[in-house]
């Protein structure tokens, strides 16, 4: 990924900016403390996908750190389709940030926070993306994060970390282990299939993120007769397992075809992970329409 800060329409606080102008304040609490809370939803064919969910976790996320919501989520969500519109984004992602906004520096909240909310959209191909064909490796590193990974932070530091590894080791992602099970890559879900076509993933708990994508996979898999555990696994297990992917709305589902040193299945992505992939791509497309429909119907509605 390039690192240059592409050009675009951005939102800022009841404003949008070009990118270049995007700016906040240094004493931001979201850049001294990390005192903020994000959400990434994709697009696809100019449509918001599964996000009354990923709006639902942001609102989970603001109550556990006592941070309010500064909009009512019908309103981010119109915010959300006209920044859409004004990039013309066909296919790819909506970042959105919510921080406590500016304060004097004191690790107290501020009694009345004027809280940031910050929006830009990414250009991505999501569905016709090299990695889901090839599959990807990673490799498996001690989870060096916090005690609330349930909550959406940017408090990203310990995962960023661990992508990089995976990069310098000339790997693509990371795998993160606590008491030798795998808890989740960096940014996504983890899942094995064992030897009867069972579906693994780790159970919900504080040392996950609850992933929209994770559970839209759970409710297709279901639908499908397929049998699901939702259980930690050790590194060993998952190094044995039959296939491995990963989930999130920013690459669905992603084929994993070597942890650490070992190949998985045949080293081609496996039929099962093709499959759900292929179902997910399909449900997600659903939910892409139904928000352009909700849209028009809203817009109708105003006039
Ligand atoms: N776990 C972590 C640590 C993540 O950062 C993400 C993506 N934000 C996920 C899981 C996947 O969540 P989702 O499917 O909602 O994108």
């Amino acid at each position: 990924m390039s690192n240059a800060i592409p050009p675009g329409i951005t939102y800022v606080n009841d404003r949008f900016l070009e990118a270049s102008e995007a700016t906040v304040s240094i004493f931001d609490r979201g850049f001294l403390f990390a005192d903020a809370i994000y959400e990434v939803s994709s697009v696809l064919e100019g449509g918001l996908v599964d996000n009354p969910a990923h709006l639902a976790r942001l609102q989970r996320s603001l109550g556990e750190v006592d941070l309010p919501l500064p909009l009512a989520p019908e309103k981010i969500t119109g915010l959300q389709r006209e920044l859409i519109e004004r990039n013309r984004l066909h296919e790819g992602l909506v970042y959105l940030q919510i921080t406590r906004g500016p304060a004097n520096r004191d690790f107290a909240f501020p009694s009345s926070p004027q809280p940031t909310l910050v929006m830009f959209v990414q250009h991505k191909k999501i569905v016709d993306n090299p990695a889901a064909k090839s599959g990807i490796s990673i490799i498996t590193s001690p989870d060096l994060r916090w005690a609330r990974c349930d909550i959406k932070s940017v408090s990203l530091l310990a995962a960023s970390m661990a992508k990089q590894a995976a990069l310098d080791a000339g790997a693509d992602d990371t795998w993160m282990v606590e008491n030798d099970r795998i808890t989740e890559g960096s940014s996504n879900n983890a899942w094995i299939v064992g030897s009867e076509g069972n579906l693994i993933t780790r159970h919900l708990g504080s040392e996950i993120l609850p992933g929209i994508t994770r559970s839209v996979v759970l409710r297709l898999a279901q639908e499908e007769g397929l049998e699901v555990e939702e259980r930690a696994f050790t590194v060993a297990e998952a190094k044995s397992a039959a296939e491995a992917f990963s989930t999130s709305a920013a690459s669905f589902v992603v084929p994993v075809v070597r942890i650490d040193d070992r190949v998985i299945g045949d080293g081609k992505p496996g039929p099962l992970t093709r499959e759900i992939r292929k179902r997910y791509i399909k449900s997600a497309m659903e939910s892409a329409r139904s928000d352009i429909d909700e849209a028009r119907s809203n817009s109708q509605e105003s006039r």
